[in-house]
């Protein structure tokens, strides 16, 4: 039962073949029985799980589920939750328990959902490797000698493993397409502001957007009906109409056309990952999809860009954490700031403090015009270049990163090399563009995936095409052998 999809709980849910309540016991027993290895959980939810799981079963009894109800997933520990704590991969969180629930916990509390569980992240979603969380790194349940890819890396190393069916994740600058691509799992990061930032916890919050982990295209679009839409606690929310994501998975892509950018498959890109995602593609032409080449001429400056805007913002936004208000403390201040240096100091792991520095940099008086707006023109610049390309195509294809997942402490001491890592990933976020990374094969038993970028709200076609190519392919349904 635990290797099953989320439709599939749904109908054995439905069917009355299991409940909630033996469904929640027997993830939560996997993860107890794994967790100790791969360090995916921060916080097992036990007590609620099953609290919410009894109620969910009585829901169910008086015909009031919906199709997700009583089904047990795992939360990324960035979303606040009422009662449950929140630590965002951070010593500064470490004793931070939220006094309410982001939205999208809120709405699939609504829906029925279960927490399982909180996902260890990197700190503050700061990172490709999941190595900079306070708690330790998480392991790929494909070669425990490799990173799951970050920031939500705890997330895709739990669906991977089949600890949860599907789980959370947000993405500022790659952070559910990289870790998917790395564990083998489906990775949806929405359209900017097609899902509520509210109770988020903040990095960049012009490029933050939150989306489903899960095995299938499928399941992330019965996420998606859950969790998109717009909400009226986040400034940034769209109040375009939101789509029913399962409607259109069946419709024919026969007629779409794909481009292809050379920048993406040039210079950089391992050989094997290339030749994966042209037999990818050539499902997709089966299908009746064609092809062209594209050029986005400034691919190359979208790692440069990120690293300028990503850390003003984060620079902003972490200046809340002060000692004062919540989260760590230092013992004994001398005085006022004293408490705020060393309770900072103390707080925040080194990347993060690498991060403010930067970001703190980069809006300085005298520097702000040579770096934070020369970064915002790039930005402009990339948007625009998509613009041109959905002129003439519907979809993008591309590898999601260079090469497959790498080992633990292997970049840790090289961040640019790190940085690098979101290659292929960053631009959508600075356009705020929808992208989906999807199972795409093995390279030397390590799982790679394939990303699709589509236009402004186009997460139903991207769905559509993804759950296409996951009925002609099977790498989806592959499970480490240990969590067979
Ligand atoms: N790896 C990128 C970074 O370190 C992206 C992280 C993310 O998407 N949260 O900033």
């Amino acid at each position: 039962m635990y290797q099953s999809t989320l439709a599939q709980l749904s109908t054995a849910l439905e069917s009355g073949q299991i409940s909630s309540a033996e469904l929640t016991r027997l993830y939560l027993a996997r993860c107890h029985k794994f967790n100790n290895s791969l360090n995916c959980f921060i916080t097992l939810n036990e007590e609620l799980a099953l609290q919410q799981a009894k109620y969910a079963d009585k829901q169910r009894m008086a015909g009031n589920a919906t199709p997700l109800t009583g089904i047990p997933v795992a939360q990324k520990d960035i979303f606040c939750t009422n009662g449950i704590k929140t630590s965002c991969g951070s010593k500064m969180l470490d004793n931070f328990i939220a006094p309410y629930d982001a939205t999208i916990i809120e709405r699939m509390n609504a829906a029925g959902l279960i927490i399982l569980g909180k996902t260890n992240m990197d700190e503050f979603a700061m990172g490709s490797s999941n190595e900079t969380s306070f708690y330790g790194p998480v392991k790929n349940p494909w070669d425990k000698n490799h990173v799951p890819g970050g920031s939500s890396g705890g997330s895709a190393s739990a669906v991977a493993a089949r600890l949860c069916p599907a789980a959370t994740g947000t993405d500022t600058g790659g952070s559910i397409r990289q870790p998917a691509s790395f564990c083998g799992v489906t990775g949806l990061k929405p359209t900017y502001g097609r899902v509520s930032r509210y109770g988020m916890i903040a990095f960049a919050s012009s490029l933050d957007q939150a989306g489903p982990m899960t095995q299938t295209a499928e399941d992330a679009a019965l996420m998606m009906n859950v969790i998109a839409g717009f909400d009226q606690r986040d400034s940034t929310s769209a109040a375009h109409p939101v789509d029913d994501y399962t409607a259109g998975l069946n419709d024919s892509v026969a007629g779409l056309r794909i481009g292809l950018p050379t920048q993406y498959f040039g210079e950089g890109l391992d050989s094997d990952i290339a030749k994966l995602i042209e037999d990818g593609i050539k499902e997709l032409e089966k299908l009746g999809a064609t092809c062209r080449e594209i050029e986005l001429p400034n691919t190359a400056l979208s790692i440069p860009a990120y690293y300028v805007v990503a850390p003003a913002e984060c620079s902003s936004n972490l200046s809340r954490f002060d000692g004062v208000r919540f989260g760590y403390r230092c013992e004994d201040p001398k005085d006022m700031s004293d408490l705020y240096l060393r309770s900072r100091g103390e707080g925040f792991g080194k990347e993060v403090k690498r991060r403010i520095m930067i970001g703190t940099y980069v809006l300085s008086a005298g520097y702000y015009e040579a770096y934070y707006l020369k970064a915002q023109r790039v930005r402009h610049l990339i948007s625009d270049e998509f613009q041109t390309a959905f002129n003439d195509i519907d979809v993008i294809a591309s590898p999601t990163t260079t090469a497959a997942a790498f080992k633990l402490n292997e970049k840790i001491n090289d961040p640019i090399s790190m940085y690098f890592s979101d290659i292929y990933t960053v631009s959508a976020n600075l356009a705020g563009l929808p992208a989906i990374s999807i199972p795409a094969g093995f390279v030397k038993q390590l799982p790679v995936g394939m990303q699709l970028i589509g236009n402004y709200f186009t997460e139903s076609r991207l769905l559509n095409i993804a759950h296409q190519y996951q009925k002609m392919t099977d790498w989806h349904q592959q499970v480490p052998r240990e969590f067979q």
